[in-house]
């Protein structure tokens, strides 16, 4: 089941509120390749009456199990980050609306039933990068061979880089004076 704040009574006779949540992972509806060890989504959230809307800051606190783009073993990443985001009553007209660095815009279509869940699967989405790396320095699979090179250091990048060297040469002049003497 979504999570949704009714903003209007929450901030009727406040001028900001402090709240937080933890939300199930998987009633997010997230993609299916995103999974999780921990079972909820911890959220902590601040959120500020202005006169066109709201101003939301979301602090997400979640790790992701993703696969590497490079090595394809899953590992698991730490979801850290705040966002600002202004949810605005008003329709946004494309990019004539004035906003500031860093903060994303969004349009608030009912303010009793605002929709964190949906906020939230956004976001994650959204910090998730597009090519994952277990590690910077992740060595990936071996073309050759197939092997996880972070784990086997196999020696066929080296064989290739000898079979092109000028000493590849030789050994055909070696191999033909072979068979001359035969
Ligand atoms: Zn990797
Ligand atoms: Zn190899």
């Amino acid at each position: 089941m979504p999570v949704f704040i009714n903003l209007k009574n929450e901030l009727k006779n406040e001028d900001f509120i402090e709240r937080e949540f933890s939300i199930p992972f998987n009633s997010l509806g997230l993609p299916e390749e995103y999974s999780s060890e921990k079972e909820n989504v911890d959220v902590h959230l601040y959120i500020i009456k202005e006169k066109d809307g709201y101003l939301v800051s979301l602090t997400v606190n979640s790790d992701i199990q993703l696969e590497c783009s490079r090595c394809l073993e899953s590992f698991n990443m730490d979801l850290n980050g705040t966002s600002n985001i202004f949810l605005s009553k008003r329709k946004l007209i494309g990019d004539s609306e004035l906003h500031e660095k860093d903060l994303i815009m969004e349009y608030l279509e009912d303010e009793e039933h605002f929709n964190l869940s949906e906020l939230l699967r956004e976001e994650i989405l959204v910090q998730t990068p597009m090519k994952p790396l277990c590690d910077e320095k992740c060595k990936g699979i071996c073309p050759v061979c197939g092997s996880n090179r972070n784990e086997n250091q196999c020696i066929c990048e080296e064989k290739l880089k000898r079979k092109e060297s000028p000493f590849a040469k030789l050994k055909t002049l070696i191999e033909k004076k072979e068979t001359k003497k035969n």
